[in-house]
């Protein structure tokens, strides 16, 4: 049953990160075409200028890299979890008692991630087109509707944060987390190698340090209640000290080819999730690390 349930989970995770790019593809193709607004230069806007696409537009081009990195992130996690999954069955015994592992960990973010994060794709595609993304006249609206169901079914959110920081984290004295480190460790280690990734390694270290010591933290008084009152944000910073990962690892080999347009939109696409998201795992940690009790101790009257 768990093996089955296992596999649906990255399934699922699978089906919100194409979702997604279904959004993306959408809202890249419309900000293309769409003429509003005029270009912002040193001196302002120049009102004798032509409209532009909507794409030239630097905060259209946050919401479209932002798509990007969650989208792109998220298929190469469900493709590398496939992977493992494959390892389980071909691999020797080695390859197999780490696929085991890492899978452990891995499995609830390859669910829970596209569905939070994907989703939010979704709702940034639906925000390029403006006002036509709010009608049915376009498809946007209802990928949205179709991804938000990712987030309940086959283990709500809240399930898989406390499945995560409840049994997976703390299993067999912690060596899905060991496993996972390693493989970190391996990423940071060819990145380092190249001038233009070392920054993003060392954050990348970094956050991986704090998520360790996060979690110890958070069970460090040993009662459940105080540790997973804040499992959703713990899932959450994991899930992005993991993307990061991932993105850090396509970046390694993109940057072999820093000319080819595919591969310059990878670095950016890194680089945006570096710049952008990484920073957000330190304040999701922080009600983690001192076992915040502001939501596990509201009254329910007080509502
Ligand atoms: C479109 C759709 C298709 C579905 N398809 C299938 C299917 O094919 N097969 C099938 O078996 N099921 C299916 N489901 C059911 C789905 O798996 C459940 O809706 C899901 O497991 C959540 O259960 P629930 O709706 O009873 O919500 P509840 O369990 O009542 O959860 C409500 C909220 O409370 C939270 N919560 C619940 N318990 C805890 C707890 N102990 N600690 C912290 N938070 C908690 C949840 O995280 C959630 O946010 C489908 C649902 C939908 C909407």
């Amino acid at each position: 049953m768990f093996h089955m349930m296992n596999e649906a989970r990255i399934a699922v995770g699978l089906g919100a990160a194409m979702l997604g790019f279904a959004g993306y593809e959408a809202s890249l193709d419309y900000a293309k075409t769409r003429p509003q607004g005029r270009p912002m230069g040193p001196g302002g806007k120049d009102a004798s200028k032509p409209q532009v696409p909507i794409i030239e537009h630097a905060d259209v081009k946050r919401m479209l890299l932002a798509q990007k990195s969650y989208c792109e992130g998220a298929l190469a996690l469900e493709l590398y979890c496939a992977r493992l999954v494959d390892e389980l069955h071909t691999g020797d015994g080695a390859a197999k008692a780490r696929a085991h592992l890492l899978l452990e960990v891995l499995t609830p973010i390859a669910k829970s991630w596209p569905s939070e994060w994907c989703l939010e794709a979704n709702s940034l595609a639906i925000q390029v087109l403006g006002g036509y993304g709010y009608t049915r006249d376009f498809p946007v609206e209802q990928y949205w509707r179709d991804n938000r169901l990712n987030m309940i079914h086959e283990g709500t959110h809240g399930i898989q944060a406390l499945d995560l920081l409840g049994r997976k984290v703390v299993m067999d004295g912690g060596a899905g987390l060991v496993a996972l480190r390693k493989a970190i460790d391996e990423t940071v280690g060819r990145a380092s190698a190249a001038e233009s990734l070392l920054p993003h390694a060392q954050a990348l270290a970094s956050a991986a340090d704090h998520l360790e010591a996060a979690t110890r933290a958070a069970w460090s008084t040993g009662s459940p209640d105080e540790a997973l009152a804040n499992a959703t944000p713990y899932l959450q910073a994991f899930g992005h000290v993991v993307l990061a990962w991932i993105w850090l690892d396509v970046a390694t080999r993109a940057v072999a080819a820093p000319v080819d347009p595919a591969q310059r939109g990878r670095l950016a696409a890194c680089r945006y999730f570096f710049h952008h998201e990484l920073p957000k795992v330190a304040a999701w940690l922080a009600v983690v690390e001192t076992r915040d009790d502001t939501c596990r101790t509201m009254a329910e009257e007080s509502f």
